[in-house]
């Protein structure tokens, strides 16, 4: 039995996950990362111990919890894509609810009193002005915002029934990579739009689609509040330290109050990629707001959280540059499968409780 406070991160081998357990990694935490490598990867675990299972396995979760004194669970393992919710509700429901219902549970049963819940700014409503803060209505257009929304209620309700105490983060639109370029969005089927477009200006797509050019914003499409995700990773370290100081429950918007229109994005990674990029215009997609920005006066406020990458051109050079080396690494790797876990990172879990 390993006694020293862990913090078991579910879903670390995927994109904000990875870079969370890259940056509570170089802090010196010990870090449990808890992944089914669906959409995640093993290489994006630069930290700790990885388990490869489910946040759904009851018997697996039990047994992670009996071995390590987990001090924090930071959940991030979730379904993300919007228009896929739209088609298969039911699985995010399993994926986003169910399982994360399951998750509480055995953190109640295990007595973990500190949970850190990876929330969404698909949660709100269609807001008159576009501006969320975290008193705003919730009233999520699609079933992704609603199977998060659920879990929100689900850690509130059991956070007022226990001594569980959690910070619940909401995040708008996320993109980048890590400094040292390690890890990054690395799901070849992600529709969020910088990555489309990345694939788009290193060949990867043969065109760019625009998603509606009728909404009521000033040119006419969405805009939304990018975020890079090295900003987006430090307020998780910030929401654990907040915890461990005593603090109480706290929902937070991670985004840095400014929007960006789907067009304003493209014109920008066109002019930094120095090509114009081949753009189509289509018709709405479905589940998406017109325009959505966060007041994030509460993550400055209560995590003294100081975002260093509050830049457009930034965050897409940063994609950018992931992308082109995502793509000379397939090329070099070209038919190569991912190489098996390994060594001391590899937990194949116990006999009998793998899914
Ligand atoms: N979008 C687009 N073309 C794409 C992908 C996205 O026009 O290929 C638009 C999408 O309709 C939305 C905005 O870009 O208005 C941001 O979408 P994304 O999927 O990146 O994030 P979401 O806000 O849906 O979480």
């Amino acid at each position: 039995m390993k006694r020293r406070p862990t913090l078991l991160v579910t879903g670390g081998a995927g994109y904000i996950g990875s870079h969370v357990v890259a940056q509570l990694g170089a802090r010196g935490e010990r870090i449990v990362v808890l992944d089914n490598l669906s959409t995640g990867h093993s290489r994006a675990v630069l930290h700790g111990r990885l388990v490869v299972g489910d946040i759904g396995n009851q018997r697996l979760l039990r047994a992670l919890f009996r071995e390590y004194r987990i001090e924090t669970v930071l959940h991030f393992a979730a379904r993300i894509v919007v228009p896929e919710s739209v088609a298969k509700p039911l699985e995010y429901y399993d994926c986003n609810t169910a399982k994360a219902r399951t998750l509480l549970a055995e953190c109640e049963r295990a007595g973990v009193e500190q949970f850190i819940f990876s929330s969404t700014a698909a949660v709100y409503g269609d807001l008159a002005g576009g501006q969320a803060s975290e008193s705003s209505l919730v009233d999520p257009a699609n079933p992704y915002g609603r199977s998060k929304l659920m879990t929100e209620w689900m850690l509130g309700d059991l956070s007022a029934a226990s001594r569980m105490r959690h910070v619940i983060l909401r995040y708008f639109n996320v993109a980048g990579c890590d400094a040292l370029g390690r890890i990054g969005q690395d799901t070849p089927e992600a529709t969020h739009l910088i990555k489309v477009a990345c694939q788009h200006a290193v060949g990867l797509r043969p065109n760019l689609e625009i998603f509606g050019t009728d909404y009521p914003t000033p040119d006419g499409t969405c805009v939304r509040d990018y975020i890079h995700v090295e900003d987006l990773a430090a307020a998780h370290v910030l929401a654990l330290e907040y915890l461990r100081e005593g603090n109480g429950s706290l929902i937070a918007n991670c985004g840095y109050g400014h929007g960006f229109s789907v067009r304003e994005v493209i014109d920008a990674l066109g002019r930094i990629h120095g090509q114009v990029l081949n753009v189509r215009e289509s018709g709405r997609r479905a589940g998406d707001m017109a325009s959505i920005v966060a007041n994030s006066d509460l993550m400055r406020e209560w995590l003294g959280w100081r975002p260093s990458r509050d830049d457009l051109d930034l965050i897409l050079a940063s994609a950018l540059a992931w992308e082109k080396q995502r793509l000379a690494r397939a090329e070099i790797q070209a038919d190569i499968p991912e190489p098996a876990v390994t060594g001391w990172r590899k937990s194949a879990a116990r006999p009998g409780v793998n899914p």
